[in-house]
């Protein structure tokens, strides 16, 4: 399984999903840069969670700074609970225990430990040109301090009422000692997170509200089910702000690996911001007249993990070819949801050499430029559909010398590799209904 990790990274490489950060200067430190068809891919990944949620009604958008106040991490416990003592971490299974707590291996998997250090997660920096204590911040290491920061704003610019979500998409960071797999544990990252606000009391209910969502979202992108698992963490491993945590786990070549986190909160966020900041971050509810800290259940996910779990979990290797296809030795075909494939269809004159064809085939990639769509005439029709299946393009529409005539093309299915003739006037409608109107 190992292999298909390595196999997974050269060909990243090779199509320009993504690429070693500073390469030219033999890389950097686990950092990774994103090629046309990553961004893409991401691009689409982040739009869909994004629609997935303002679906589900009753949440509302921000965009928060990366640099905050850095009593914010005071307030948080970042600075505090759980970071402040020498540390280890297992090499393998990444736990980390205090120094003083345990002899030469990780109790849990006998792995190796890292050196032992004073160990905090949060990346420093300093804003403005002197770097002493005072001028001293963080890069942040979760989005949702920023949600948290505007509960208020958000409530009071929005008249949000209480159960009501804020959902936020950002980079963050954290100094891994440890980071590894590729893209699957990295220093920067995004994070595509909801804080969902609601009643202390309801709070249980919501928690197994939003588990059941989330699954049904990762099962909505083709992700099989037998892939995904929960796991509930026991309290002594839970983080420190958690009362209750769902890690959604996700089978990947090197193991199950958590890519997503389902929180309940509880109140820890809002009540030690207001403790630190001195104001009122109590939400007020007028017909019931009640005043109360609302708990907090978070679904937190990095888009990173997610786009290498979607990306394995497309990753199809046919050896000897699909049957019907020219092909000897192993075909790959990545089968991405139509949602976030990268390229919706690939426009492809039949032949290079008939100026007729040519001039008609780009007519219709102008035609349909305002879509996810590439032009390709170079090699063999045969050769062009493997490039297209290989990246995961939907449907391969090819103009040839009958097109001329009939003012048709034909539409190829990446997953079916069925034809089917279309007119030219009707193919944006057929963009439409295809791939903009089924969720
Ligand atoms: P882990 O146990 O793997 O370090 P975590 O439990 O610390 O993760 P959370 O704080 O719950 O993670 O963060 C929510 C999500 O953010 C994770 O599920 C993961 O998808 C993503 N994430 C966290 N740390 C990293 C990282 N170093 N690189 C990439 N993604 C990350």
């Amino acid at each position: 399984m190992k292999d298909l990790t390595q196999k997974i990274i050269s060909f990243s490489k090779k199509k320009g999903f993504v690429f070693p950060s500073s390469e030219i200067y033999g890389g950097f430190n686990s950092c990774y840069d994103f090629g046309p068809l990553g961004v893409e891919l991401k691009n689409n990944i982040k739009r869909y969670w994004w629609q997935a949620m303002r679906q589900n009604g009753n949440i509302v958008g921000l965009d928060s700074s990366i640099l905050m106040n850095p009593i914010v991490w005071q307030a948080s416990g970042h600075l505090t609970v759980g970071f402040a003592d020498e540390l280890v971490e297992c090499k393998e299974c990444h736990r980390r225990f205090r120094d003083d707590f345990v002899g030469e291996k990780c109790p849990d998997c006998q792995g190796k430990f890292t050196p032992s250090r004073k160990f905090n997660l949060m990346m420093k920096t300093f804003v403005g040109p002197v770097e002493d204590q005072a001028s001293q911040t963080y890069l942040r290491a979760e989005t949702c301090q920023g949600i948290y920061l505007n509960f208020q704003n958000v409530l009071q610019t929005m008249r949000m009422k209480v159960p009501f979500g804020i959902t936020q998409i950002g980079k963050a960071f954290r100094n891994e000692i440890n980071p590894k797999d590729f893209i699957f544990r990295t220093r920067e990252f995004e994070q595509m997170e909801m804080q969902w606000f609601c009643h202390p009391k309801e709070a249980d209910g919501f928690f197994n509200y939003w588990k059941e969502k989330r699954i049904e979202w990762y099962l909505s992108l083709g992700v099989k089910r037998e892939n995904l698992r929960m796991v509930e963490v026991p309290k002594e491993e839970r983080s420190h702000y958690a009362q209750r945590q769902i890690d959604l786990e996700y089978r990947f070549p090197f193991g199950w690996k958590e890519v997503e986190g389902i929180h309940n909160r509880g109140d820890w966020d809002l009540s030690n911001h207001a403790k630190h900041s001195g104001k009122d971050l109590k939400y007020f509810d007028q017909e019931k007249k009640e005043k109360y800290f609302p708990y907090v259940i978070e679904t937190s996910v990095g888009v990173e993990r997610l786009f290498l779990a979607l990306l394995v979990s497309a990753f199809q290797e046919i050896k000897g070819g699909r049957e019907g296809n020219a092909v000897k030795e192993e075909e790959i075909v990545l089968a991405f949801d139509k949602k976030i494939t990268p390229f919706k269809a690939v426009i492809l004159p039949l032949v290079k050499n008939k100026e007729e064809v040519v001039e008609k085939a780009k007519d219709v990639y102008r035609e349909l430029a305002s879509f996810p769509v590439y032009y390709d005439e170079t090699g063999s029709i045969g050769r062009r559909y493997r490039r297209a299946d290989e990246i995961g393009v939907f449907w391969a529409i090819t103009i040839d010398f009958d097109s001329l005539k009939d003012q048709s093309v034909t539409i190829r299915s990446r997953d079916t590799m069925k034809q089917e003739r279309v007119k030219i006037k009707d193919l944006k409608e057929c963009f439409i209904k295809e791939f903009f109107l089924t969720g």
